[in-house]
């Protein structure tokens, strides 16, 4: 249920609202808009009475969202989602570029890295410090160390950080590391991790599961908004198919449905959708030209001795003609870098 207050409507109103709400033992999410607030109640098993709003002072009127995932509607909030990070904004008009190796290796590197990034333009630096690798045997992340690595590139440079939490014992300390949290593909339905991340304070990177439909990733959305955090960026990272030339299938048809069911920014990460380097730039533009707000990239000053990913990972030299090449065209698609 989508409780829509008059333009006119005093705080009061909307403290009213919210209280009734409350009492029903529900959840009461409001949402200041350009012109009125709406306020989206979530909480409930069966219908909410209309009635019950309809007649308290400053209600406009109270709609019921026919879709399973409520918060992550356009039905409930029709305009697009901004977020606003230290760094710049996420949303409509803007393109984001998201970049950096697969794992944090050493802080030489990374440092290298952000240092990179910043000279040109690039306002955040992704690794992973937990890694969700395939083989046991294969290298697991620096953990702790990685996330201090970070924090140390961000002190030095101010670069915003994204990285990936996987499990919820280490949210409290992935959330002070990170400016954005990512949950990986493995992890879209990991409820207690959903759950998790919708108490913390930062915004959420939610990579779409490799075998993942559109209405079970809007669904893993609704788990982070449900909890408080609405700021949640869906980020297409290729799905399985019967494809075998490429690691995934990049998905970027899943773009316009996506942005007519749902109001949260979409990224694209063309490097785990193609794995291979050589495609990367291609299917970034392609990405841009669909309609994404961003992208995140693997990038790293010697891909062929990175410790994971290589293959798929941008030099810088590639990485610079990529960016060259999005900021030429971004404006034609209406989008600032
Ligand atoms: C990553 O971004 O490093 C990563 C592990 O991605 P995904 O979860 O999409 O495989
Ligand atoms: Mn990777």
């Amino acid at each position: 249920m989508l409780i829509v207050m008059q333009s006119h409507a005093a705080p009061a109103h909307i403290e009213r609202v919210v209280q009734v709400i409350q009492t029903q033992g529900l959840t009461a999410h409001v949402m200041p808009g350009a012109t009125r607030t709406a306020i989206g109640i979530t909480g409930n098993t069966g219908a909410v009475d209309k009635s019950l709003f309809e007649v308290l002072p400053g209600v406009e009127e109270a709609i019921r969202v026919t879709k399973p995932y409520k918060l992550a509607s356009r039905e409930m909030k029709p305009d697009d989602t901004t977020i606003q990070l230290r760094q710049g904004t996420v949303g409509p008009k803007t393109f984001t570029l998201v970049a950096g190796p697969c794992s944090v290796e050493s802080e030489a590197l990374m440092l290298k890295t952000a240092e990179h990034l910043v000279s040109r333009g690039v306002k955040f630096l992704r690794a992973g410090a937990f890694k969700p690798r395939s083989s046991p045997y294969s290298f697991q992340g620096l953990g702790l160390e990685g996330l201090r690595i970070l924090q140390k590139c961000r002190d030095k440079t101010g670069i915003g950080i994204v990285t990936e939490l996987m499990d919820t014992e280490y949210a409290s300390v992935v959330e002070e590391a990170s400016d954005i949290i990512q949950i990986g593909t493995r992890n879209m339905q990991n409820f207690s991790l959903l759950k998790r991340v919708g108490q913390c304070r930062k915004p959420v990177l939610l990579k779409r599961g490799m075998s993942a439909t559109l209405d079970e990733w809007l669904m893993a959305a609704e788990y982070i908004l449900a909890g408080g955090n609405y700021d949640v960026i869906l980020c297409e990272r290729g799905v399985r198919t019967f494809s075998d030339h490429s690691r995934n299938t990049l998905d970027l048809s899943v773009i316009p449905p996506a942005k007519a069911l749902c109001h949260l920014p979409i990224f694209v990460d063309p490097s785990h959708g193609t794995g291979k380097r050589a495609y990367v730039p291609a299917m970034s533009l392609a990405a841009l030209a669909a309609g994404a707000d961003g992208l995140l990239l693997e990038a790293h000053p010697d891909p062929d001795r990175a410790a994971s990913d290589g293959a798929q990972t941008l030099d810088f030299t590639a990485l610079d003609a990529l960016l060259t090449r999005l900021k030429t065209l971004a404006p034609a698609f209406g989008r600032t870098m």
